[in-house]
């Protein structure tokens, strides 16, 4: 089989012989792989800002010692690199707590539909900036707490947030976002009922190609406009994470030119 093999030979007591072990460390391989990348982008992400911010206090030193609006200026794109910086670092620490124990037992029972509003509002000015409408949708005749899910308030606080972010930050040439709530009545998966939020935008969408990437971390479609936007490169790393512990699946659809849709589907409670 194709992958990495480590051999051993070990003398066999008594008649002299050889015992040849053939052990399949392709995984192990692949994870320290997997580790160096990890260190090499947190590295390089988190040395982008620094090396904007070291050249701005030189140029402040310096150049634009006695000229305010060019010091006033700079400090405007200081705070935005810092502030960068600081998000890197928070999700970096929110990916690590979501990773370190694989599944959490599920600790309260909360509505999704709550959440979804709670989230609505946070980032109403968000969107009002970006000219973006914000609606919520929720599956007619139903009560908030049809909507009950087992789980860790912030944890899906945040997922929930994430992509609201992202469908607003990528997804503002739609200018409109819509978050629909629904329910799955027998959902295979979980061989009962289901709670499904839907994100979707109507933006510029990307090509399908991209989808099994994009919640690795790091990985994005356009990294400038990423960047641009502020982004990290680590929210659906962090989302899929989530999902996952909560038992949950989540799945992505996009076609260039046609916006893109962020579905989450929860174990109804
Ligand atoms: P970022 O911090 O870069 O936004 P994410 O992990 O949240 O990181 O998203 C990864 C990439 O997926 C983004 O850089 C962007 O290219 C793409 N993406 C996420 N959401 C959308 C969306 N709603 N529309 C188009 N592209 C998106």
């Amino acid at each position: 089989r194709e992958g990495t093999w480590r051999v051993s030979a070990i003398p066999v007591r008594g008649d002299g012989g050889m015992m040849l072990s053939f052990e399949d460390v392709t995984d192990v391989e692949h994870a320290g792989q997997m580790r160096r990348d990890f260190v090499t982008n947190v590295s390089h992400e988190l040395k982008t800002p620094l090396t904007a911010l070291l050249g701005f206090i030189e140029t402040l030193r310096g150049p634009a010692r006695e000229d305010a609006a060019a010091r006033d200026r700079f400090l405007e794109i200081m705070e935005k690199e810092a502030a960068r910086m600081n998000r890197l670092v928070s999700d970096l620490l929110s990916l690590s707590r979501v990773e370190t124990t694989e599944r959490l037992r599920p600790t309260e029972k909360l509505s999704l539909r709550e959440i979804a509003g709670t989230v609505v509002n946070a980032v109403r000015p968000m969107a009002d900036a970006a000219d973006v409408v914000l609606r919520l949708e929720t599956e007619e005749g139903l009560e908030t707490s049809a909507f009950d899910v087992m789980g860790d308030p912030d944890q899906l606080q945040q997922i929930v947030l994430n992509l609201v972010e992202n469908a607003i930050k990528y997804g503002a040439s739609g200018g409109e976002v819509t978050i629909r709530l629904s329910l799955r009545e027998r959902e295979a998966v979980f061989r009962g009922p289901g709670v499904q939020l839907d994100v979707i935008d109507k933006g510029e969408g990307f090509d399908p190609i991209h989808i099994p990437r994009l919640t690795e971390r790091f990985y994005r479609v356009d990294t400038h406009r990423s960047r641009e936007q502020g982004g990290t490169g680590l929210g659906l790393a962090i989302v899929k994470h989530i999902v996952s512990r909560h038992r949950g699946r989540f799945r992505i659809e996009s076609a260039p030119g046609e916006g893109a849709t962020f579905t989450i589907l929860l174990p109804a409670a």
